[in-house]
């Protein structure tokens, strides 16, 4: 069944210039880009779109980060969407990474760590929601 979930490029790869082989990566895998923008995040954006991990010790770091320069957040749809983009991005720290994946091949740290996927439907429907409306994903 289709079904969609939410990326963001992190602001590390689009510094590095990494966004487009990103992309090339997602759509080789068989995704298609339903939306997609540049944005640039206020560290309460930030904190507000990761709230599951507000007591995390890393909490501040992370929206720190995650405000420190553009992203690209968007709309990826293809069969088994959520656990297909997970399994392409690799693990969270990429010295854990498989090979091949997107953080082995762009993400220099658990921090900087290159891209965002959700990890299930009700945090991609949050997660669309926060960055895209209604008639954006036409
Ligand atoms: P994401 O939610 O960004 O797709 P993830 O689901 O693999 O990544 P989470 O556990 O949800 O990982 O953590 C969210 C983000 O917080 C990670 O991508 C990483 O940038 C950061 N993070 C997680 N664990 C740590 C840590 N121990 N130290 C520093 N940053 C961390
Ligand atoms: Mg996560």
């Amino acid at each position: 069944m289709s079904q969609r979930t939410f990326s963001i490029i992190k602001p590390d790869a689009v510094r590095k210039g990494y966004t487009g082989a990103i992309l090339a990566e997602i759509e080789k895998a068989g995704f298609k880009i339903v939306a997609i923008k540049k944005a640039s995040i206020s560290k309460a954006q930030a904190q507000g779109f990761y709230h599951v991990h507000a007591e995390r010790p890393f909490f501040g770091g992370l929206t720190d980060f995650m405000s420190s320069g553009p992203i690209f957040p968007m709309v990826l749809e293809k069969d088994n969407a959520i656990a297909d983009l997970r399994k392409l991005m690799g693990a969270t720290n990429p010295a854990n990474a498989e090979e091949g994946t997107i953080r082995k091949q762009f993400a220099a740290s658990i921090e900087e760590n290159a891209i965002h996927g959700s990890d299930a439907e009700d945090t991609a429907a949050f997660e669309i929601g926060y960055f895209f409306a209604g008639l954006e994903l036409i």
